[in-house]
């Protein structure tokens, strides 16, 4: 598909590397890292807070892409990568140039993801984006752009820490995947444990309050949008949900930071995670860096939640 003549072009695509240490690392998924979830928690009484996604009109991901969606039961009969014993550490590297507020906003997206995923986050100091030779550069409607395939390749997979769950990196010059396509906002493999993302086109040219906020949003979904695709979760196409592809920014700014109760049970059976103190980071969080609306979101999840299996949290 010939994609040059869009004026907006974002779309998240994934890789799918297959090597026989990928699938041993897999084998291992038997030794859980976190504290198991007590009990038989059904998620989809969360669905009367999420909205169900109507048909795609022209200009959204769904109206172009075919998606084959994921169930749970899909997700969990699958091969994916969950965290194990061995490696359950989310790295995430800085490439390029990133100024004082970048770096204000991307500690916060430490803290987020290590409270999103319930893991440990090593963020790395930036590195030079020189690391990627001139091959793999090009220039396209006056901005520099860094071939993906290169930096998921020779960079992310060639340096691969050993404790690794998955290896990221995040950069500050525009990102594209193949010579036919514009632009991508991020790319990652289902099941390559590696990502890119980058910040280029969530800033504005003024950073004040308002969209400082909205900055930093942009870079939260997106940074937890990859790294579930990099736990082998796909693009969700029956609620709003913070697993919906976008085609634009629009788009992407439209959807949410949580996920829904289907891709919700995903993560937490993958990363056999504790729901209830995972909600009282994400309220904690919303409350600090004033996104109240998520910090809503999360409280009547958390009581959803609670009401249902109240030996959930008393028992512990
Ligand atoms: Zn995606
Ligand atoms: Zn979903």
């Amino acid at each position: 598909m010939k994609l040059n003549n869009l004026t907006v072009i974002i779309l998240t695509i994934f890789i799918l590397f297959s090597c026989q240490s990928e699938k041993e690392k897999q084998c291992n998924h038997k030794k859980p890292v976190n504290k198991p979830v007590k009990g038989k928690v059904d998620y989809r009484n969360l669905n009367k807070l999420n909205t169900k996604l109507s048909k795609p009109v022209m200009g959204e991901w769904l109206f172009s892409q075919k998606e084959s969606g994921q169930s749970f039961k899909r997700y969990i009969n699958s091969t994916h990568i969950c965290p194990d014993s061995l490696n359950n550490v989310i790295y995430l590297n800085l490439i390029g140039e990133f100024d004082d507020v970048d770096m204000v906003v991307l500690q916060r997206l430490k803290e987020y993801v290590e409270i999103f995923f319930r893991l440990k986050v090593v963020m790395r100091e930036p590195v030079s984006d020189d690391i990627i030779p001139e091959k793999s550069r090009r220039f396209n409607q006056g901005n520099e752009q860094l071939h993906t395939t290169y930096i998921l390749q020779n960079i992310l997979k060639h340096n691969f820490p050993k404790d690794a769950l998955v290896n990221m990196a995040i950069t500050s010059s525009d990102l594209y995947p193949r010579d036919s396509w514009n632009f991508v906002f991020g790319q990652a493999s289902l099941r390559g444990r590696v990502g890119v993302s980058s910040i280029f086109r969530y800033k504005h040219h003024y950073l004040d309050s308002v969209n400082c906020s909205k900055y930093m949003n942009r870079i939260l979904k997106t940074t937890t949008h990859e790294i579930m695709h990099m736990l082998s979760v796909k693009h969700c196409k029956d609620y709003r949900c913070l697993m919906n592809g976008s085609i634009s920014l629009l788009e992407a700014d439209k959807k949410p930071s949580w996920l829904c109760a289907e891709c919700l049970a995903k993560l937490i059976w993958c990363t056999q995670t504790d729901v209830i103190e995972r909600y009282d980071d994400l309220i904690r969080f919303s409350e600090e860096n004033n996104y109240p609306d998520k910090a809503e979101f999360y409280k009547k999840s958390k009581e959803i939640m609670t009401f249902m299996y109240p030996q959930h949290r008393h028992n512990e």
